[in-house]
């Protein structure tokens, strides 16, 4: 599936649809309520105690340090809004029965582009997004990360790539990502994919079919599914892919590296203490406005834990809310700015050949020769990925992006095994337009909503231009008919952005907060770009990063 499909529409949170099966019914109700083997088995340290460390959020930004961190000896809790999910039991090859992956608390969307929320944008759990991620995991090319200096737009990171080489290398081989060795796309590399690229599936054979027609070079993407047996370190063996096709709801065999299969484990091996079903709402500070402690609810409990450090990794719509509603951070005036989102349209077509789209690596075939396209009229660029799709998924799309009810409907949805899709995943730039703020309506838990204003800008309505001459292109030189296309936008980034400087950002090169000495923040939120790649592998380099540059900082100051 591409990233991210969009089954809500807009702003509100989903219907909670009944389960008309009596015997799914039955086995869903069973197993709902009760606390999966790690929830249970969990120690947990005296909440009294100060800890060094307390990572808010266990997704791609907080999972890899918080095993960091453990690995070093530091005394570290790990607070996770959602629940520790038993992948065997819990996870089911049923996308209405998985909606409890996502992050569904009701978030309003303003602007000239509202973005859909819910599934389109995070999840929750131990594991946060990567338990419904595609696992896409390309790196991004080096001037991805030098958009001001290259255009005169956008900004620069203040990290070079050379300098996260090592954690994307480190990340590829931990994870055991599937791909192409060498890579068609950016400098050569030390090290090889950890293991050979996944098999492609329909959507994915379509493609190439019809990108080879027009000289578009494809290749299978890196992936961080297993195309064989993996050993990982500290964790075990690990099962191949089975191609069920349903990475989205969650993968049952442990074959999709989210991070309850990875990072986890190693950070539980180490002492670390998760505790899931957290959600922190306050964070205290001292006189001299240093973390002290952070305050959150568990089973309608609340509790404060002391700390001496703290890691927010909420993604980038909680972190940077929970530092408004803390009033933390905020000397720049950038927490909540700089909003984007990647551009993501999908462009569909109809083939006579049987596709069957839920079937097969969903994230399986790439392209990186748009990435900066010879006659762009806009500044980066995008990639193109195919896109397995799940059916509800589909229909819903299909609802909104061609208008089609009732019959029309149901006999647009009888071809859904022949139909495929193409969409790319591209850059968006930072615009006075877009950001989020706490809005005047509060939520369940009496908590300001996040509102977040988003309108794509010229820069984002050339390249999807582009993109969607380029993608029916492909789609008619392959033999599809019936094409339309879905115009959307995904993953929010860039809420509490990085840089040189505390004047125009929230955190430095390493994550650390320029105005709160002890506080780190790590996940979608830093990033100075959109990047014209998936976010994942970045932020979980990013991750490792942080932790390493925190770890130094501490061991010069005990020396
Ligand atoms: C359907 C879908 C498919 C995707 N596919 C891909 C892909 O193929 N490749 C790719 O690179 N990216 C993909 N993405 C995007 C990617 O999954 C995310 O960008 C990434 O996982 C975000 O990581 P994060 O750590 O920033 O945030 P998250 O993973 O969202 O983690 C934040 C965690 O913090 C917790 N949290 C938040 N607030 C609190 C609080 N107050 N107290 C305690 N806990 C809190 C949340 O419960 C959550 O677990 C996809 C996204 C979607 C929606
Ligand atoms: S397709 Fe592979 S990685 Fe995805 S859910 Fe199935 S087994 Fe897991």
């Amino acid at each position: 599936m591409p990233d991210e499909e969009i089954a809500e529409e807009g702003v509100l949170t989903p219907l909670d649809t009944p389960v008309q099966d009596p015997l799914l019914r039955e086995i869903l109700a069973e197993n709902q309520l009760t606390d999966t083997p790690q929830e249970q088995a969990q120690p947990t340290s005296s909440k009294q105690e100060e800890v060094d460390c307390v990572v808010i959020g266990l997704g791609a930004g907080g999972a890899p340090l918080l095993a960091r961190l453990a690995q070093a000896g530091l005394k570290v809790v790990a607070l996770e809004a959602g629940p520790w999910h038993d992948p065997t039991k819990d996870f089911a090859t049923d996308e209405k029965a998985q909606s409890f992956l996502f992050w569904n608390d009701e978030r309003l969307a303003a602007g000239g582009t509202p973005l859909a929320m819910g599934r389109n944008n995070s999840g929750t759990g131990v594991g946060g997004s990567t338990l419904h991620y595609t696992a896409y995991t390309p790196r991004p090319l080096p001037d991805d990360l030098t958009l001001q200096t290259d255009f005169g737009q956008g900004e620069d990171w203040p990290l070079t790539y050379d300098e996260l080489a090592p954690y994307y290398e480190e990340v590829e081989q931990f994870l055991g990502v599937s791909g192409p060795t060498p890579y068609p796309w950016g400098p050569a590399r030390a090290k090889g994919y950890a293991l050979p690229p996944l098999p492609l599936n329909s959507a994915a054979q379509l493609m190439v079919r019809g990108a080879d027609k027009l000289g578009i070079r494809t290749s299978p993407a890196a992936n961080a599914a297993l195309s064989a047996p993996y050993f990982q370190e500290g964790v075990g063996w690990r099962q191949a892919c089975t191609n069920r096709g349903f990475c989205q709801a969650g993968c049952s065999n442990g074959a999709k590296s989210s991070m309850d299969v990875t990072y986890i484990p190693i950070a539980v091996k180490y002492g670390a203490d998760i505790r899931p079903n957290s959600f922190v709402t306050e964070i205290e500070r001292n006189a001299q406005g240093l973390v002290t402690a952070v305050v959150y609810t568990q089973n309608g409990q609340q509790h404060r834990q002391a700390c001496r450090h703290l890691f927010l990794c909420g993604g980038a719509v909680e972190t940077p809310r929970l530092l408004l509603l803390n009033n933390l951070g905020l000397t720049s005036g950038q927490v909540g700015r700089n909003l984007m989102a990647h551009t993501g349209i999908q462009v569909w077509g109809t083939f006579a050949d049987e596709v069957r789209p839920t079937k097969g690596i969903p994230g399986g075939l790439i392209s990186q020769d748009t990435h900066r396209p010879k006659d762009a009229d806009f500044v980066g660029g995008y990639l193109l990925q195919s896109i397995g799709v799940m059916p509800v998924t589909f229909a819903s799309q299909a609802a909104r992006g061609r208008k089609l009810w009732g019959q029309a409907m149901r006999d647009y949805m009888r071809k859904f095994n022949h139909v495929a899709g193409i969409n790319i995943l591209g850059d968006c730039l930072p615009h006075a337009d877009n950001f989020m703020e706490l809005s005047d309506e509060l939520d369940a838990r009496q908590l300001p909503k996040p509102r977040i204003h988003f309108t794509a800008q010229d820069n984002e309505v050339r390249m999807t231009a582009h993109a969607e001459k380029t993608m029916r292109a492909i789609w008619e030189a392959a033999g599809a008919t019936d094409i339309w296309s879905f115009d959307r936008y995904a993953h929010v980034i860039g809420t509490a952005r990085m840089g040189r400087s505390g004047d125009d950002a929230v955190v430095d090169r390493d994550g650390r907060a320029f105005d709160v000495p002890n506080l780190y923040i790590s996940d979608n939120s830093t990033f100075p770009s959109a990047l014209s790649v998936n976010p994942a592998l970045t932020i979980m380099a990013l991750s490792l990063r942080t932790a390493d540059k925190f770890l130094e900082r501490e061991r010069r100051r005990d020396a």
